[in-house]
């Protein structure tokens, strides 16, 4: 019986192991996937050594110390600088980052994007920058405060700049909306900016935001976070169990038919 689960704090609303367990046993695998919330002050390694863990998923605010705690890193992983799946194999930690590609097959929806506008600058921008990088696609980036890297952005920008309406896609890469009613930025600031764009794409899921309120109020072609999620999801059962992503995406996809 091979052991998996999903680590963060909180975890309660993590839909993780309803998907992974619903393809475990739809593929007839001998295994299981659990929760497991962490100690913000506990060390992410004793608690996968102590929960004897074939490999498990990483989310908030714990991808930077799986990335630390690796001890062999894949290269997307290592030019992102977070990990969000590790595969514990042979007393090594392999660390890999399965976000950055859930996030651009989830775009493809999303035809003729010329420049693209990150709100937030955390660990979810850095895999979103990463991918959009990777693919050619021009973006800005737009944070509350001020960071001492700029993940690859063309402009990186605060609240109190100038900033033109010229964006084809906005993403939502804040917590802004997760557990509250804000907006990832002020309204007067956000709301031009949505009226010229074509495309919203909120990484939050399972909830209509404040901001793909807006994105709804002026038209725009929408997605929120749940196909990212599923993305990385089966992504990263391709790493745990070596499956075919389709087979176990299109699983997935289907599960959620039976999610309460
Ligand atoms: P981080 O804590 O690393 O970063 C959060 C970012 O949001 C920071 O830039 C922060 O600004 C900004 N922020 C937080 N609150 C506000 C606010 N009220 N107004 C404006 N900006 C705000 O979080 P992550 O990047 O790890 O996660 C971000 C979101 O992405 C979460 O909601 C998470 O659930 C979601 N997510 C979804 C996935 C999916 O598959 N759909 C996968 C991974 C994450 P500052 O820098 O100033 O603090």
């Amino acid at each position: 019986m091979l052991n998996f689960a999903v680590i963060g704090n909180p975890i309660k609303h993590s839909i993780s192991p309803f998907l992974h367990n619903f393809a475990i046993k739809s593929l007839g695998l001998e295994a299981f996937y659990g929760r497991y919330e962490l100690e913000k002050s506990e060390n992410l390694l004793n608690a996968i050594l102590k929960l004897n863990l074939n490999g498990c998923n990483i989310t908030l605010p714990f991808k930077e110390q799986a990335y630390q705690i690796s001890d062999v890193l894949s290269d997307d992983a290592k030019n992102i600088g977070s990990v969000n799946t590790i595969i514990h194999k042979n007393g090594k930690i392999f660390g890999h980052n399965t976000d950055f590609s859930g996030f651009f097959l989830s775009l493809s929806k999303f035809k003729n994007i010329n420049k693209a506008l990150i709100l937030g600058a955390g660990g979810t921008t850095r895999a979103i920058a990463y991918s959009l990088l990777k693919n050619g696609i021009k973006f800005d980036i737009l944070n509350r405060s001020s960071k001492n890297f700029d993940f690859g952005a063309s402009r990186f920008l605060l609240w109190s700049d100038e900033i033109s309406p010229q964006y084809d896609l906005i993403i939502n890469a804040t917590s802004a909306g997760l557990n509250d009613n804000e907006l990832p930025a002020p309204f007067e600031l956000l709301s031009p900016l949505v009226a010229k764009s074509k495309f919203a794409f909120e990484v939050i899921y399972g909830k209509e935001t404040p901001f793909l309120s807006l994105a709804k109020k002026h038209n725009l072609e929408i997605s929120d976070g749940l196909e990212m999620l599923v993305n990385q999801a089966a992504l990263a059962f391709e790493l745990f169990f070596d499956t075919k992503f389709d087979l176990v995406k299109e699983i997935m996809q289907n599960s959620l038919k039976f999610k309460s």
